[in-house]
């Protein structure tokens, strides 16, 4: 089947999605550039976290692609469908991106927020970290941690508890 990434944005689309798309710009730098973030990734009741240098590492390379993979996009690489949920990505398919109903009425800030959730489907592409849903909202807190690293809403966690 052919890809589908639905219809192009409005003009007033186009600006939610470029505020949206700076702030998770701006997330991922303070994920990145944070020197405590292996303590940060400990205190989350969201990520189970298992204790080293090299996985906070990885964490802080998974963001670095995360924002190089957004910024990389403009306008055109968003599309809109209709739908009870928030966006989809084809995971093979870097820098397209479709937003969905949920999206328009996600938070400005804090969990479940637009710039989010553009982290959580930007890390779903395969060539970013190639993540799975495992699990969304709370219950990603009783993820095992292989699974917790590799849960889409868990980066998006993580990038959310510096939005304050
Ligand atoms: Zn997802």
């Amino acid at each position: 089947m052919a890809q589908d990434f639905g219809r192009a944005l409005n003009d007033q689309q186009d600006d939610i999605v470029a505020a949206a798309r700076k702030k998770a710009i701006l997330l991922c730098e303070r994920v990145i550039g944070d020197h405590n973030l292996e303590s940060r990734l400990k205190r989350l009741e969201q990520v189970a976290w298992r204790e080293s240098t090299s996985r906070t590492d990885g964490v802080r390379i998974d963001f670095e692609k995360i924002k190089q993979a957004l910024s990389a996009m403009g306008p055109g690489c968003f599309g809109v469908k209709r739908g009870n949920y928030y966006a989809e990505v084809y995971p093979h398919i870097v820098g397209r991106m479709t937003l969905a109903d949920a999206f328009w009425t996600a938070a400005e800030q804090g969990t479940n927020s637009k710039a989010g959730t553009l982290i959580h489907e930007a890390s779903h592409w395969t060539a970013v970290r190639g993540t799975d849903d495992h699990a969304y909202g709370d219950a990603i807190k009783k993820l095992a941690f292989a699974q917790s690293r590799n849960n889409a809403d868990t980066i998006e966690a993580i990038a959310e508890s510096y939005d304050v």
